[in-house]
């Protein structure tokens, strides 16, 4: 009898799953667990955030309510453990008397810790880790480089893969989960409070009213193309600021894999085969390629995208620090109002539109002059759609130590509110936040 354990991480979803299915190919008895890992939850990053913030681990709550929800409709469940990862996973591991634990591979140097950390502790009982693709639209074995030659520059990294390189279909969902859990004991999800956070209130104009999971993120995907076929109009919407639907937000749901790359872009493919294809049915597989190009490029410069001369390498820059600067910053109480607004609304909902990110970021480095990688780690921490390689390298890019091939990307703080935010709608709207 084989068993293995499907270690769930930021791949919260049942389809298109290559852990669940290499599991159920391998094993005769399969446990699905999802471990709440202190280091991200407990800890700080250097300048003194907490690495997760109230948001996120709100939606990465509801994501694994309803990951168990729908392994329980199959007739499975998910254990569920808080610690770390490495050594709640071993304990199982020797409990269960697994041969293998199936999980995501990650490359960024936190998540390898861990899962190196894992590997060794399973080596001590003659267990393995086998690890798992499916967090990129590409896998690597099919793009036509290798990772060490993958081009620096968006473009050519583009042309090179967009008209060549097909992207794989999505694996089929299991029909039997070959779930046992022996005498394991399922534990309970924690609360936002176990973290000592509040309930967020929620907010009648936030831009993103939506649940954490693969349910809700199906269902947006389903909205967004065919219930409202927003994705018609994207590439004009895409830089708006105020609702929902000026952009797919599908990204707090590709972060932590309640949706898979390959099944949007399939389902873009399909919507364009039925209703025909246009500029912005196709900017939104362009914005899906930006996220698989930054991944590649952490993968390739791997801890060079935290360092304070990000890609750039070379001599260390002396950053500024003032407290007070970062700290209005941070607040929305610079006075700038454009980046106050963005900044209130980030605070309050964890979202911000891309618009936003750029302008914020270009603030904090241009005009304030302050450490980028403080707005790095701020992010960080409230972000409900944090992605490490998303959010690293667009900062280094933003603050001019990435492979942007423009030098000084500035942004006008005053024109870019007048184009984008003409008639003060959306300052408007967070001032009024400010004021409850
Ligand atoms: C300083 C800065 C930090 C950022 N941090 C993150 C982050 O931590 N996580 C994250 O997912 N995105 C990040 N982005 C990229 C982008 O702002 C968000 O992906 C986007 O605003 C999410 O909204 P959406 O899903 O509605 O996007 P849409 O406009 O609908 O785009 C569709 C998808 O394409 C991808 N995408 C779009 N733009 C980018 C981009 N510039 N880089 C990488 N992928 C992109 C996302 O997965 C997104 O969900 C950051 C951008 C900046 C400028």
């Amino acid at each position: 009898m084989n068993r293995a354990i499907v270690w769930f991480r930021q791949d919260l979803r049942l389809s298109d799953n290559e852990a669940i299915h290499d599991a159920l190919k391998h094993a005769d008895e399969v446990l699905y667990v999802y471990v709440f890992e202190d280091l991200f939850l407990k800890s700080n990053g250097p300048h003194g955030f907490r690495r997760t913030g109230k948001h996120r681990l709100k939606f990465i709550i509801e994501s694994v309510e309803d990951l168990r929800l729908n392994l329980r409709s199959k007739g499975a469940d998910l254990i569920i453990r808080c610690g770390k990862a490495q050594d709640e996973i071993f304990k199982l591991a020797k409990q269960y008397k697994s041969s293998w634990v199936f999980c995501n591979r990650e490359r960024t140097s936190d998540e390898v810790k861990i899962q190196d950390k894992l590997e060794q502790n399973l080596w001590s009982v003659g267990q393995e880790i086998k690890y798992s693709r499916g967090k990129m639209l590409y896998y690597t074995q099919d793009l036509p480089f290798p990772i060490t030659h993958s081009p620096d520059i968006f473009t050519n990294y583009r042309k090179e893969v967009e008209k060549i390189t097909p992207v794989r279909k999505p694996i089929p969902e299991a029909e039997n989960y070959k779930y046992a859990a022996k005498d394991i004991e399922s534990g309970e999800i924690p609360t936002l409070e176990d973290y000592g956070f509040e309930q967020i209130p929620s907010i009648s104009y936030s831009a993103f009213p939506l649940k954490g999971g693969e349910t809700a993120g199906l269902d947006r995907l389903r909205y967004y193309l065919w219930d409202s076929r927003l994705i018609d109009t994207y590439l004009d919407t895409r830089n708006e600021l105020v609702g929902v639907d000026y952009s797919s937000k599908f990204s707090p749901y590709l972060a932590q894999g309640c949706l898979s790359p390959k099944v949007i872009y399939h389902e873009i493919m399909k919507y364009e085969q039925f209703y025909g294809g246009n500029k912005s049915t196709y900017w939104l597989y362009f914005e899906l390629l930006w996220r698989d190009f930054f991944r590649l490029i952490a993968k390739k410069y791997q801890n060079a995208i935290f360092q304070p001369n990000g890609l750039k390498g070379g001599r260390i820059k002396e950053f500024k620090e003032d407290q007070k600067k970062i700290k209005d910053w941070t607040q929305g109480t610079t006075g700038q109002s454009f980046v106050d607004a963005n900044m209130i609304e980030l605070n309050a909902t964890g979202f911000m539109s891309n618009r936003g990110r750029q302008n914020v970021a270009s603030y904090l480095v241009h005009d304030l002059k302050q450490n980028w990688q403080i707005g790095a780690e701020y992010f960080e921490y409230m972000l409900i759609d944090y992605d490490v390689c998303s959010n690293w390298g667009n900062w280094n890019y933003l603050a001019g130590v990435g492979n942007d091939p423009r030098e000084n990307r500035v942004f006008n703080l005053e024109t870019q509110a007048r184009r984008y935010d003409p008639e003060n709608k959306y300052v408007d709207l967070w001032r009024k936040f400010e004021k409850v």
